[in-house]
């Protein structure tokens, strides 16, 4: 029987692999994907991400053909612009997901684990109050797939967090996200190695260049019954941009790249998971807003320590594992978590953000400094 089954080849899936299979487990993934595949993303990977992926040796291919990303440029509505670099020189990279994901993934086969791409999982085995592997199909066949761990590592939408009850929409925040890649985008006025996030009310901008001569641009912005724009993304996209007189002049003469994605709601709520067998990592243990662009920083650790909370139930059992799981998660996210918190209230409140962006204006240092911890960078 398999040691371990890990459900999603995207960042947290291939990441835990990798961190298993080089501890001797029988590791595979599968996917209902055929990689590499696309998925929407700011495709900024910040230097704390980095870092920890250097140090699991997972970083050298992303390093090489990543952009460099050295800070991030936050403007509001009322023309303020500040720009802070991340300190000591340390960088993030942008690239598309789509490169990030398959290069992480071939690394975890490197590593030993094995990987079947066209499965999807359709619910978890549960067998007397423990998961025992998945039912899973692809193309005209079903199976039941066991193994002694299973992790989610199925993203925001987690057919077995949602499965099994532990994670739920919650009625706020309730945004969606629309994103395309765009070719011929006119420069950022600010350096073209930062990453950029312009808050408007009741939504903001996400924009990076990627390799390739391609631009992304994400907007995020609340969804209501009845709001017809989302019925043409690429469209709305459009008009948020040509709205904007930061960026209407820039964009003008752009061309759509792909298609435009749309994805939401994106808040999903996920209760600690306590059912033997079962393990949750990146987007399947919770997910928020991509205001802050550190989605990739939790889903690399969280998949290390998940990873490591597999090989304990291995070795010893389960006793005790999820309640030790739980509380690294919170020694290592907590002070993120309420971080995050904060930004994405400030974004909600025009109020806030105006005595923000004013205070941004007298003290920019402390801006600064916050979009250092955003990047998750080592002070
Ligand atoms: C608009 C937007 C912008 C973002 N920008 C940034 C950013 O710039 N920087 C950053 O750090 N983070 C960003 N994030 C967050 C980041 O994208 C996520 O945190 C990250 O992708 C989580 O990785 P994951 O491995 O948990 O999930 P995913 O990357 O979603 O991978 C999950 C995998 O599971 C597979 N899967 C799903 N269901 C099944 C099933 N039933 N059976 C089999 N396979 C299945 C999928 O095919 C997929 O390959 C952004 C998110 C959004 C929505």
């Amino acid at each position: 029987m398999l040691d371990v089954l890990i459900v999603g080849g995207g960042p947290a899936g291939s990441v835990a692999a990798a961190v298993l299979a080089r501890a001797g487990a029988r590791v595979r993934i599968v996917d209902r994907a055929v990689f590499p595949r696309d998925k929407l993303c700011g495709d900024t990977v910040n230097p704390g991400t980095l870092a920890t992926l250097s140090r699991l040796g997972l970083a050298r291919a992303i390093d090489a053909c990543g952009l460099p990303v050295e800070g991030m440029c936050l403007t509001g509505a009322n023309g303020a612009t500040v720009e802070g670099r991340y300190p000591h020189g340390q960088i993030g990279r942008a690239l598309l997901r789509r490169h990030f994901d398959w290069m992480l993934l071939q690394d975890a086969v490197a590593a030993g684990a094995q990987f079947e791409s066209g499965v999807a999982v359709r619910r978890p085995l549960v067998e007397a109050e423990r998961v025992a592997g998945v039912r899973a199909g692809g193309r005209g066949w079903e199976c039941d797939m066991r193994a002694r761990v299973t992790i989610a590592a199925d993203g925001r939408h987690s057919t077995l967090a949602f499965g099994l009850g532990l994670a739920r929409h919650p009625a706020r925040p309730r945004r969606w996200a629309v994103g395309a890649y765009v070719e011929a985008a006119g420069q950022s006025t600010s350096s073209q190695t930062l990453g950029e996030m312009h808050v408007r009310p009741g939504r903001y901008i996400g924009i990076a260049p990627v390799p390739g001569g391609l631009t992304n641009v994400c907007v995020v912005k609340p969804w209501r019954p009845g709001d017809r724009a989302f019925g043409d993304p690429r469209e709305m996209l459009r008009r948020e941009l040509a709205r904007d007189p930061l960026l209407r002049d820039r964009f003008a003469g752009a061309r759509a790249a792909g298609p435009t994605v749309v994805l939401g709601p994106l808040a999903v709520d996920v209760r600690p998971c306590t059912i033997e067998g079962l393990l949750l990592a990146g987007d399947a243990a919770g997910f928020v807003d991509p205001m802050t662009g550190d989605g990739l920083c939790f889903a690399v650790r969280g998949a290390e320590l998940a990873a490591q909370a597999a090989l304990a139930a291995l070795e010893h059992g389960w006793h005790g594992v999820h309640d030790s799981l739980a509380y690294q998660r919170r020694a290592v996210f907590a002070g993120k978590w309420r971080f995050n918190r904060t930004v994405r209230a400030l974004v909600a409140s025009p109020q806030a953000l105006s005595v923000a962006a004013a205070g941004a204006r007298v003290a920019p240092a402390v801006l600064r400094r916050a979009i250092a911890y955003a990047g998750d960078c080592h002070q």
